[in-house]
């Protein structure tokens, strides 16, 4: 009996290093695998797009997903596209932070059910909390507390960005010489709220400003543009939408199904936001944005962060990137354009952050004035923001 227990302890002994050597390395090797770039750092600039990006007062971008990784964004990386570090060095004016909650195995970007499930093993190993490995709104305000625990233990150089006060308070900051940079948190995926509007009521508080509705597959809202159904908004996604926007909180549209992106344009009373995605008209694939909606979305007063990947944009660096957003701008004005580079999520990138001045020298190819690249690298996202967040 005794050599039983004795077993068992050697047993139990043995998964719990086992779990822990888990949870050390393979979180590091994952986010290192999954996040590359067509281009490394360090990066050739040319000196009148470097001097034009030193000027630029307030860059920003509507999509990342580096909460997903558990990678330490207080310390700077080589591996992975963003971190506070390197936003600092970029003077980053806002991060939107977007918290991935649920992913399809075999996932692809034509037809993926809700069946399964890859985050849940993700969490195990990253050693996340255990009420979170099984739990969709758990696994989002996991990686909410995340975020403001780097704020706090930030010595006041990254900040959480929650309301219009927070956000003056912040460029006044900025504006007087503080070395302070900033996240928003975001949702990628309203399934987080499994058909709960409690759920978000917990996720505004948790400082979430911004739900893109559906992700990789059709969810309790409405249609993903992979799903299977690919449908409109459900009966719990009509009553969502004037819920989020009596809470002021931003609806994105990227990955919703074509049917979704016209149900809400129906119903909308605030203007969305499609936080990541690219244009029909220079890449036609399912994902991407017809001209027809660039239309809708400009009248709604909305605006498109124009994705910086491969699937995207059609090419493997920032001249397709650059094409994309004169295409958007085009058609829809640019006021309405802005960036979503989907940094950290899960696919290669052009480059990491420390890379965006190229995008300004593609750009400049593309014949946009200083004035327009000031409001497609930034400007807009402020302006944006400073209508719309809570007070
Ligand atoms: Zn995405």
């Amino acid at each position: 009996m005794r050599s039983f227990k004795r077993i068992l302890f050697l047993l139990l002994a043995f998964l719990v290093v086992g779990y822990v050597v888990v949870v050390l390395l393979v979180p590091p090797y994952l986010d290192k695998k999954y996040t590359p770039v067509h281009q490394a750092p360090p990066y050739e600039i040319s000196p009148e797009a470097r001097a034009l990006y030193d000027r630029l007062d307030f860059t920003a971008d509507l999509h990342c997903d580096a909460l997903l990784w558990r990678r330490n964004l207080l310390k700077r990386h080589t591996y992975g596209h963003v971190d506070i570090p390197r936003m600092l060095d970029m003077h980053t004016g806002l991060q939107v932070f977007s918290m991935v909650n649920k992913v399809p195995k075999e996932l692809n970007f034509q037809k993926n059910s809700d069946e399964t499930d890859k985050i849940t093993l993700l969490y195990m190993v990253q050693g996340r909390p255990l009420s979170s490995w099984f739990d969709l709104s758990e696994r989002v305000l996991a990686q909410a507390r995340a975020l403001h625990r780097f704020a706090k233990k930030s010595n006041g150089s990254f900040r959480v960005i929650e309301t219009r006060t927070d956000l003056l308070n912040y460029l006044n900051d900025r504006e007087n010489g503080q070395e302070v940079t900033a996240g928003m948190l975001a949702i990628e995926g309203g399934q987080a709220l499994e058909g709960n509007m409690e759920n978000l009521e917990a996720f505004y508080r948790a400082g979430v400003r911004m739900i893109g509705l559906t992700h990789f597959f059709d969810n309790e809202i409405g249609g993903s543009a992979h799903g299977v159904e690919r449908g409109g908004l459900t009966d719990f996604g009509r009553a969502l939408i004037p819920k989020m926007e009596s809470k002021k909180m931003i609806v994105d549209l990227a990955h919703a199904s074509p049917r979704l992106v016209s149900d809400v344009l129906d119903i909308a009373t605030r203007p969305v936001v499609v936080s990541h995605a690219g244009v029909k008209g220079t890449c036609n694939n399912q994902r991407n944005l017809s001209d027809e909606q660039l239309r809708r979305i400009a009248q709604n007063g909305g605006l498109v962060g124009v994705a910086m990947f491969e699937v995207a944009d059609c090419g493997k660096d920032y001249t397709a990137t650059a094409r994309s957003i004169r295409y958007a701008a085009d058609i829809m004005g640019v006021e309405h354009v802005a960036l979503g580079s989907d940094f950290d999520g899960a696919i290669a990138c052009h480059t990491d952050l420390t890379g965006l001045p190229l995008l300004v020298e593609a750009l400049q190819k593309e014949d946009f004035s200083e004035e327009e690249i000031q409001a497609i690298m930034g400007g807009n996202v402020r302006n944006f923001l400073l209508s719309w967040l809570p007070d």
